[in-house]
């Protein structure tokens, strides 16, 4: 990726056009933020319905290792990237072969494994929790107590608290390994968490690297609920930690892209990192109107091989997730009552059927200062029926 893709221009007699692969909301931003800068857009996902697929200039609808599909994107595409981390690898390595792909297939088959994800963490210097990988019987059954109580997790595919169970007991541990089909795991230690935060960084082809502030996460039944991002929401000196993390993550392993890494802080006051995620984040969704770039912004400019410029967060923000439970049989959410509070931002998914613990959108929330978004983002919970925090 040694030349940039610039916005308009023609690419052997195209318009230079941007593909992604995966069509969900994630891709549906990127999407947008490609078209605002001038890029025409491509999304391959096999749903007709997919939310990046219904606003992109081409969508391919194809299964994501379909050679002709992967052929399309190809051929329509100056530059391709993911919205998700569970495009299988051999897709990416295809399109890797013929056109810049960021983040790499490395990168994200890192990112698709949480042992091979920690064991990553490990050589950054980084402390993660303490674990063990459960692949065999004999690895099941040299599990010291000390990782008791703790959760076990599927090593792939795991989301929004899917693919884990919590044990508290030996038995409990060994029949959670069943109950998960005895596929490769890690079972971490149950560490009391203080807080969780997260920090988002996009670093380009030629190692120049930017961050946005650590963003401050509650967590409700496994799934992100409320963001909250501002000077102090998360103490400086682990602010600053987190920031180091997250940069070494990302430089340790040459990213380009962008990339979020979420992290615990216990009752101690001590920061252990949790994951990351190889893509913008829903805990980076605040940036698209309380700071002077977006997180897909950056992945565009990351992408397109364009300069990356420090973001700066100009207001104090609270993001509240849209779950499916707030439209009750099918009605909308009293929006109107919403939008008359001052400094709220809706954004919809475009998404049809709202089923509960859905992501169907999230309303962002600023204002002048800290307590003056609380007070409004509380009202608007409120509103909505969303669990005041
Ligand atoms: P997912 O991939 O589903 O986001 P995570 O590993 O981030 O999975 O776990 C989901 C949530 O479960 C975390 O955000 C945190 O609230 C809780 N959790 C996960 N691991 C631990 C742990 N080791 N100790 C305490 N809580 C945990
Ligand atoms: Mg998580």
């Amino acid at each position: 990726m040694s030349r940039a893709i610039l916005p308009g221009a023609l690419v052997n007699g195209q318009p230079a056009t941007l593909g992604v692969m995966g069509g969900g909301q994630l891709g549906r931003m990127f999407v947008h933020a490609a078209q605002a800068m001038g890029y025409f857009t491509a999304v391959l996902d096999p749903d007709v319905a997919s939310p990046a697929g219904l606003v992109s200039h081409h969508h391919i609808q194809t299964d994501y290792l379909d050679e002709q599909g992967l052929a399309q994107l190809m051929q329509r595409c100056a530059a391709i990237t993911t919205e998700f981390e569970n495009v299988p690898a051999p897709a990416l390595m295809t399109l890797g072969a013929q056109r810049p792909v960021a983040p790499s297939a490395d990168a994200v088959a890192i990112a698709q494994d949480r042992a091979a994800e920690k064991a990553h963490f490990v050589r950054c210097g980084v402390p993660v929790a303490p674990h063990a990988v459960i692949a065999t019987p004999a690895q099941l059954a040299a599990v010291g107590d000390d990782l008791l109580p703790g959760i076990l997790k599927t090593a792939r595919m795991g989301y929004d608290g899917k693919g884990q169970v919590r044990v508290k007991t030996r038995e409990e541990l060994i029949a959670a390994w069943e109950q998960l089909k005895n596929v490769p795991c890690v079972l971490e230690k149950m560490l009391p968490l203080k807080a969780e935060c997260s920090v988002i960084v996009a670093r380009g082809a030629d190692g120049q690297i930017v961050n946005f502030p650590v963003q401050l996460n509650l967590h409700r039944e496994g799934i992100l609920a409320v963001t909250t991002v501002h000077d102090g929401a998360v103490p400086p000196e682990l602010a600053a930690q987190a920031v180091a993390a997250t940069r070494a993550i990302a430089e340790g392993i040459h990213y380009v892209g962008v990339l979020c890494v979420e992290f615990f802080i216990l009752e101690g006051g001590q920061l252990v990192v949790n994951e990351m995620a190889p893509r913008p984040h829903n805990s980076g969704h605040y940036t698209m109107n309380a700071c002077d770039q977006s997180q897909f912004e950056l992945q565009v400019r990351t992408l397109a091989g364009l300069p990356l410029t420090q973001p700066r967060q100009h207001s104090p923000s609270i993001m509240l997730n849209l779950l499916g439970d707030l439209w009750p049989e099918g009605a909308s959410p009293a929006w109107d009552k919403v939008l008359a509070l001052p400094g709220t931002h809706l954004h919809l998914y475009g998404k049809l059927s709202a089923r509960p613990g859905r992501k169907m959108g999230h309303l962002n929330v600023t204002g002048a200062s800290p307590e003056a978004v609380r007070a409004t983002a509380l009202q608007a919970a409120a509103l909505l029926g969303i669990e005041a925090f």
